[in-house]
């Protein structure tokens, strides 16, 4: 790559991650556009043919094909690297491709993976899958250090987490298995899609890779499919950016656009989410229908101590319940019945959103597994899911409370 670069927007050296968030991307183009450009097009026009090799050369850093290289998708990936403190980041059309960039980019025939068997259900099926190809998989407990450690074996190249988990929020040490991977010559990713740069930044705490789904609270407001990978401009540029050259897993530069301006009410949206989530944890805790409840700024919860070191102190958005009810069906009957009674809670499994959504893991998101496996990762026929919006708190209580009290 020669001199010939995309410029950088000019922010001072040690601007902080509240001003990164809503000024870092790309100079303004000629007409001194304010709000970032939308540019919905799939070539760029060079200004002669001797340049045009340059570029296709790579010997001239420049826009030619949305494909690979677009200056919106360009201004989402430097603001969220720079959220993350990554030194690059790459846009990708969903969470899921941003997954199956890495298996593709970084696995083959006789490589194994040690997974967390507590990651989002399509990503456990996206590793099975790999199978077909030669690459093993092994699925651990998503707390207990030991058994990745023991899962270790010389072909492994990834380590793969996601914190915390989804419904119960489960919290890995990012730290424990960061060193654990080097140790070991292999390289840790995290899913980081639940907590956003805003309140934990996995390589500040030695991953390698950070994948998201901007789907989720990049976007914040539920409105586009969208997904990233915030690693090394290395691995960027010699394993990520060739695949979307040939496989165009390519984000739209729409898509991008309102992650883009999703990215500056992040902080905002995270604090404000996470403080009415705690609040209706406590008030849920005390409601004599709940057996128990699961966020990460509960002290009852299991990991309490290290959630509140690894995420800045809050506990993200995302609180499950177990409703009382003797027996699964009984169980199902109550969790159904609360579920039903919401007149504001969102009935949809998506979260990240400004609406609260409620959700019924053992028939949605975990539907799929067994009731064996539903029973060992913990998730019953009570549990009930929120990922807390914006909403008015008190509104929120009364619209649980409305099946919650009808069961007490
Ligand atoms: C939604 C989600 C994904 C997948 O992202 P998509 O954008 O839906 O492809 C991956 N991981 C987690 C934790 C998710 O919640």
């Amino acid at each position: 790559m020669s001199e010939h670069k995309i410029p950088r927007t000019r922010l001072p050296r040690d601007a902080r991650l509240d001003t990164l968030a809503v000024r870092e991307g790309l100079p303004a183009g000629p007409w001194g556009e304010n709000s970032e450009a939308l540019f919905l097009t799939s070539s760029f026009v060079h200004p002669d043919a001797a340049t045009a090799a340059a570029r296709f050369a790579n010997e001239e850093e420049a826009f030619v094909y949305s494909r690979f290289s677009n200056p919106t998708v360009t201004m989402m990936e430097r603001r969220l690297a720079a959220l993350e403190g990554s030194e690059a980041c790459i846009g990708t059309a969903s969470g899921m491709a941003a997954i199956a960039m890495i298996a593709l980019g970084l696995l083959k025939s006789g490589d194994h993976v040690v997974c967390s068997r507590s990651v989002f259900g399509s990503t456990i099926r996206l590793f099975n899958d790999f199978a077909k190809f030669g690459v093993q998989v092994s699925f651990v407990s998503q707390t207990d250090v030991a058994q990745w450690r023991d899962a270790l074996r010389p072909d492994t190249k990834l380590l793969f987490a996601e914190s915390p988990t989804n419904p119960l929020t489960e919290v890995c040490d990012i730290a424990a298995l960061a060193a654990m991977a080097h140790g070991a010559g292999a390289l840790l990713v995290v899913d980081n899609c639940f907590c956003s740069p805003a309140l934990q930044q996995p390589i500040q705490l030695g991953a390698d890779i950070v994948m998201h789904s901007g789907t989720k609270y990049l976007d914040g407001q539920g409105r586009v499919i969208a997904g990233a990978l915030c690693c090394s401009q290395a691995l960027v540029d010699e394993k990520f950016t060739p695949l979307m050259r040939t496989m165009g897993f390519t984000l739209s530069p729409f898509n991008a656009w309102v992650v883009l301006k999703g990215l500056e009410t992040l902080s905002i949206r995270m604090r404000e989410q996470s403080a009415r989530a705690l609040e209706l944890a406590r008030w849920l805790e005390r409601h004599p229908a709940v057996q128990r409840v699961y966020h990460p700024a509960l002290p009852s919860h299991p990991q309490h101590a290290l959630a509140m070191r690894q995420q800045g102190g809050v506990g993200g958005a995302v609180a499950s319940f177990v409703v009382r009810g003797s027996g699964a069906e009984r169980a199902r009957a109550n969790a159904f019945a609360v579920i039903d009674a919401a007149r504001i809670c969102s009935i949809t499994a998506n979260l990240g959103d400004t609406k609260t959504t409620i959700t019924h893991p053992s028939s949605t998101s975990h539907g799929r597994l067994t009731e064996a496996q539903r029973i060992d990762a913990g998730i019953t026929q009570g549990t009930i899911r929120l990922a807390v919006g914006l909403e008015d708190l008190d509104d929120l209580k009364t619209d649980l409370a409305r099946g919650l009290d009808a069961l007490a």
